[in-house]
């Protein structure tokens, strides 16, 4: 469902992707470790396109992101992003937060948005949250919410990065909990995070990055329990 073959980005002349390939399947949950620096969030934009990659191809569902022709807003809808930061509009109510990109992207009339914005706030366990303003909820809240108005686009593909670094360690548990639950739903998924514990029971594969290349890639079994490079096991003692 995608297919990444040879990503190279740069930032004047800082390389920071050298050569990415990989195939990310339906379904499938793929998460991305690696140190600091690494390219972790520059993989993650290069796939909906909030970065422009400068060498390789990126296809998704068999369209090139990278083909002029192509309708990048048409895809890119395809894709929903997490991020730390829940980029919350704060002067309004949570559940126009949730409505507002089905309203005026995929032009759905109001009752409809509204409908499928209480249905989520539901499955993120935050119906009683509707007309609240987001400075009134906590992080792992807040975050959940982010997750909800992501899913209000009906994303084929969910894309996480580091969703839970920003929060206090007591609301990681909610916010991993609706993302499993995601998962367990079937949804698509490319998760950034240093939650080795979501990464070995959720994901499917753990790809490791360092210096913009894919070190290592495999089940969380054999990433965790027999990694081959020697980089992998470095990184791993540091954060297992
Ligand atoms: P972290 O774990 O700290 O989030 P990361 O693996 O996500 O790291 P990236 O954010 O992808 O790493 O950054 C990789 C490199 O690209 C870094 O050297 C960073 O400074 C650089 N970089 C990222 N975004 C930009 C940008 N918009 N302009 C210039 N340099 C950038
Ligand atoms: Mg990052």
């Amino acid at each position: 469902m995608i297919e990444v073959r040879n990503l190279k980005k740069a930032f004047g002349d800082n390389v920071v992707l050298r050569d990415i390939s990989t195939d990310i399947q339906h379904q499938e949950v793929l998460v991305v470790i690696g140190p600091s620096g690494s390219g972790k969030s520059t993989f993650l934009r290069c796939l909906n396109l909030l970065e422009e990659p400068n060498g390789g191809s990126i296809k998704i569902e068999g369209r090139n992101l990278m083909d002029p022709t192509n309708k990048i807003n048409e895809i890119r809808m395809d894709l929903g992003m997490v991020f730390q930061r829940f980029h919350l509009f704060p002067h309004m109510k949570v559940i126009d937060n949730i409505m507002l990109a089905p309203m005026q992207v995929r032009k759905w009339p109001e009752e409809k948005a509204r409908k499928k914005a209480l249905e989520l706030l539901a499955k993120v366990g935050l119906a009683d949250k509707a007309n609240a303003l987001p400075d009134s909820l906590s992080g792992g809240q807040a975050q959940r919410v982010a997750i909800a108005r992501a899913l209000a686009m009906e994303p084929k593909i969910m894309l996480f990065d580091e969703p839970t670094s920003a929060l206090d360690p007591e609301m990681v548990g909610e916010v991993l909990a609706v993302m499993k639950q995601l998962a367990k739903e079937g949804m698509t998924m490319v998760v950034v995070t240093h939650e080795m514990g979501f990464a070995r029971e959720v994901g499917d594969r753990v790809m490791f990055m360092e210096q913009g290349v894919i070190v290592e890639e495999g089940t969380p079994g054999q990433i965790f329990e027999h990694p081959t490079q020697e980089r992998t096991k470095s990184f791993l003692s540091k954060v297992l």
